[in-house]
């Protein structure tokens, strides 16, 4: 696709953010460029306007940036996968593996309901273990989840067991 390279080029990389040896893939400049943040929606909505998506869920943070747009452009629900005690009501929650330690994810229990079609959108993927914990939040709900889409995939990192 001749827009992904305008896309990648739109991503800043930073070096030793948060913390020493990491490099940080920043989608925050993706999102100054008007052309490319319209085209990688565009990318996520060609590929799945037909899919009989019925609710696409957002990963905080940055799932929130890109989830909505593509669920009203496909015509789903959006639904949002938050940090601890963010959400009100019953919510049911999922850990997952933390380089140091665990942390949750949690969703609203009546937001999903059995046989929803579920694309869950994140911005980055690396080991896979966020996409997991909302997998298996998801599949709880007895919803089907189709896919999983993200903007960046780290290709270095090695990709867990789901
Ligand atoms: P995973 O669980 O696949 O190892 O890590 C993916 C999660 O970490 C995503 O929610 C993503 O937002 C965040 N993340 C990890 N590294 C980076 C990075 O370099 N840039 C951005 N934007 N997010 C990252």
């Amino acid at each position: 696709d001749p827009r992904l390279e305008a896309i990648s080029q739109a991503i800043r990389v930073v070096p030793h953010f948060p913390k020493k040896g990491i490099m940080f893939q920043d989608i925050t400049t993706l999102l100054l460029d008007h052309k490319a943040f319209q085209d990688t929606v565009d990318i996520f909505v060609d590929r799945y306007r037909n899919m009989d998506i019925s609710v696409v869920a957002g990963i905080e943070a940055r799932g929130f940036m890109f989830g909505p747009s593509i669920a009203l452009a496909i015509g789903a629900k959006f639904v949002p996968l938050r940090k601890p005690k963010k959400l009100p009501g019953k919510v049911i929650c999922e850990e997952y593996e933390l380089e140091y330690g665990t942390d949750c994810l949690e969703m609203q229990v009546d937001a999903v309901q059995p046989g929803d079609r579920a694309l869950i959108v994140d911005d980055l993927v690396a080991t896979g273990g966020t996409l997991s914990a909302a997998i298996r939040l998801l599949e709880r709900m007895g919803a089907q989840v189709v896919e999983c889409g993200c903007v960046v995939g780290l290709p270095e990192v090695k990709v867990i067991d789901t």
